[in-house]
């Protein structure tokens, strides 16, 4: 086995293709930093190593007999705690579903195995995905790899940390107004949330199902890239899934440095004092970055996005009211022991099974689904969110991708943002608008502060432009290498 290194996924998968290293041996190596890192990071809710170990096997096979081997055979991966796996685990980081064990495969945890990837564990994350530090989680909150202390981003901060610290190649989260972006950021690293309806939500815990999407996070754009191939595509099995014909997105990455010609918008207006100046400052030398590799900068509008975060804020938890109403203690949920008759059993398995932030969502989202609230929160929410999504709309008329800064800031102190639950929600100003409007959206790194943290712009794009954005964010991963920079842990 070459010596471990700080391996890419693209990297172990020449290796594997040679045959100078097999899935066991890599599955073992990650298997150990997850062991020797796991309790000061806390990034893990639960590991299944004798599993891993056994498709690793299965992986070195195929890939001996050449038998169909994808660009994931043999590749160790982590599923964030709200994904669906067989005989597995799933809490959605509650402690409401701590004992649930899911009896089927998810769509996307399916696609992984048929592929020969390496499911090594599943990650931590906020409470049933609501939240941006990872605070929310019952297992405890994640530390940033970067900066202990500091939050890593939510909700799937677990799954962004554990790329960060190389205690895998690849994770999988999901993300409703930023989920994937806003960690992959604090973390250094690439997360992207594809268009709605690219990838599959068989089998995700949900959230809220307009907007919930799973997509990848990994080191560089090609790896995300090469796991996002591997996830999408329709699903019968989701009924919001789309038909748009799949293609293959990281094979052409390699010849693509020049950006000649492709129109990128930028929205100044955006840039409020409400914007930390590192962050503003970062976003300005990017675009400096983007006009060198030969694109072409031209101003945009996007003037109902400032009502993001409060359209959002209603949607999204009216729909978790739903979605989070069949968790009664009776079925899949911890049951209270002191409950007398089955509305009892409702009301104390709830009250002592959902977190703070879960049940303020579900107040507030039966509070704009109520009569005589409806018209005036929950419906106007709905036109608002054809206003944002006509703003980008507008702005793709004369541009092919819309640059952002990923975050208002660089990571916080855990704990910093505890006291008014608006100064969290806020740290998703860029992130949110992008799943209110469907389309695809890739927060890539794109510098450190003075103190080592990390900071991402965004891309988004048209719906299914995935591969133009892989392809404008790899152009500026090659110039800039802000991606070879290692945490020291
Ligand atoms: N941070 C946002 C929230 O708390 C987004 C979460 C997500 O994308 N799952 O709802």
């Amino acid at each position: 086995m070459p010596p471990p290194k700080d391996w890419t996924l693209s990297e172990l998968r020449e290796l594997l293709d040679k045959g100078s290293i097999s899935s066991v041996e890599i599955t073992q190596h990650y298997l150990q930093r997850i062991e020797k890192y796991n309790s000061n990071l806390n990034t893990f809710i639960s590991v299944i190593r004798d599993q891993a170990l056994i498709l690793a096997e299965l992986a070195d096979k195929r890939i001996a007999n050449k038998d169909n081997v994808l660009p994931l055979t043999g590749i160790p991966i982590a599923l964030k705690d709200n994904i669906l796996m067989k005989d597995v685990g799933a809490t959605a980081g509650s402690k409401f579903l701590k004992d649930f064990v899911s009896p089927y495969h998810s769509t996307v945890a399916k696609k992984l195995l048929d592929a020969g990837a390496v499911i090594v564990g599943k990650t931590n994350c906020d409470e049933f995905a609501m939240g941006s530090s990872n605070e929310n989680s019952a297992f405890g909150p994640v530390h940033n790899p970067w900066k202990h202390g500091f939050a890593p981003g939510g909700s799937s901060g677990g799954s962004a940390a554990s790329v960060a610290a190389r205690l895998v190649p690849a994770a999988l989260g999901t993300d409703t107004g930023g989920s994937i972006r806003q960690p992959a950021a604090f973390c250094g690293v690439v997360g992207l949330k594809p268009t709605y309806g690219r990838v599959s939500r068989y089998g995700i815990i949900a959230f809220a199902s307009s907007l919930d999407q799973v997509g990848p996070l990994t080191r560089t754009v090609k790896d995300n890239a090469m796991v996002y191939d591997s996830l999408c595509g329709h699903d019968p099995m989701d009924s919001t899934s789309s038909k748009h014909p799949n293609e293959i997105t990281y094979k052409a990455l390699d010849s693509v440095r020049d950006l000649k010609g492709l129109k990128i918008g930028f929205a100044r207006e955006l840039l409020t004092e409400r914007i930390d100046p590192l962050i503003r400052d970062n976003v300005l030398a990017s675009i400096e970055i983007y006009a060198k590799l030969g694109a072409v900068i031209t101003d945009v509008s996007l003037p109902h996005l400032d009502y993001g975060i409060a359209c959002y804020y209603v949607l999204a938890p009216a729909e978790a009211s739903a979605n989070l109403a069949r968790y009664d203690g009776i079925r899949f949920t911890a049951r209270s022991p002191r409950s007398m008759n089955v509305e009892d059993t409702y009301a104390k398995s709830r009250s002592e099974g959902f977190g703070p932030e879960v049940k303020r969502r579900i107040l507030l989202g039966t509070f704009v689904l109520s009569t005589g609230y409806y018209d005036t929160f929950y419906l106007k929410a709905q036109k608002v969110r054809s206003l944002i999504r006509q703003d980008f709309m507008n702005a793709f008329q004369n541009v092919d991708v819309i640059l952002t800064p990923t975050t208002p800031s660089p990571a916080f102190p855990l704990g910093s943002k505890n006291e008014n639950p608006l100064d969290m929600y806020l740290s998703d100003a860029f992130t949110v608008p992008v799943p209110i409007a469907g389309l695809p959206g890739i927060s890539i790194p794109s510098g450190f502060t003075n103190d080592s943290r990390p900071m991402g712009i965004q891309l988004i794009g048209k719906p299914f432009a995935e591969k133009t954005l892989f392809e404008t964010a790899y152009s500026f991963e090659q110039e800039t290498l802000f991606h070879e920079r290692v945490p020291t842990l």
